[in-house]
């Protein structure tokens, strides 16, 4: 039977590994993740992790293995919204508290807040202020990274409340877009689980 990569895995423990005549054709996390073209805007091939974060497996997999990158920090920020999902499993996962960084009028209280450039558009980031102590260790978590403006903008929020960002773990990398080693210019050690070469 002919399955499809990633489609209709929902709602039951389904075997990360299978057999094709004799071979063994284990699903990689890559295979999880789905690619839109022309969303949100033409041009841009949208990397779904929806598929990804349905599959039980392949969602354990992917937190476990941002989790493993934790390194010496003690808190875990996130970027809204998918990297809520990814960020605070991790957290949980490893005991630690979770940071979320949030969009515009989100919210409640004095904020403090980064714009940024998207691949396809404009936002802003903003993290509460006075919440988070001073010198605190952050592993920064979303779920992807292409040109780094988002991932950049988060640094600079976390610095200017007093974080050190220790790290930051993405589920994809697109590399030919840069995001990465702008990341890594600000001193900041990178990892993705999954890359897709290309753009
Ligand atoms: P960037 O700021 O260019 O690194 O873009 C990263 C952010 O935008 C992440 O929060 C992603 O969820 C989203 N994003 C950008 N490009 C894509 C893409 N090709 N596929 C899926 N998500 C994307």
């Amino acid at each position: 039977a002919t399955r499809k990569k990633h489609a209709g895995w929902v709602g039951r423990r389904q075997p990360a590994k299978r057999m094709t005549e004799g071979r063994d054709t284990r699903m990689t996390l890559t295979d999880h993740i789905r690619t839109l073209p022309d969303f949100p805007r033409p041009g841009i091939r949208f990397r779904d992790v929806t598929t990804l974060m349905l599959h039980p497996e392949a969602f354990g997999d992917a937190v476990a293995g941002l989790a493993a990158h934790v390194g010496d920090a003690t808190l875990v920020a996130g970027i809204e919204a998918r990297g809520f999902v990814f960020g605070a499993s991790v957290a949980a996962r490893l005991g630690l508290g979770f940071l979320p960084l949030r969009k515009p009028g989100k919210l409640p209280g004095e904020t403090v807040s980064r714009a940024y450039t998207l691949e396809y558009g404009e936002d802003a980031l903003h993290a509460p202020a006075g919440l988070v102590a001073p010198g605190t260790r952050v592993l920064l978590v979303d779920d992807l990274i292409a040109t780094g403006g988002t991932a950049g903008a988060a640094v600079e929020l976390l610095r200017e409340i007093g974080c050190e960002v220790v790290r930051a773990a993405f589920v994809v990398d697109l590399p030919d877009l840069g995001g990465a080693d702008r990341l890594r210019a600000l001193g900041i050690a990178v990892i993705a689980l999954v890359g897709f070469a290309g753009e």
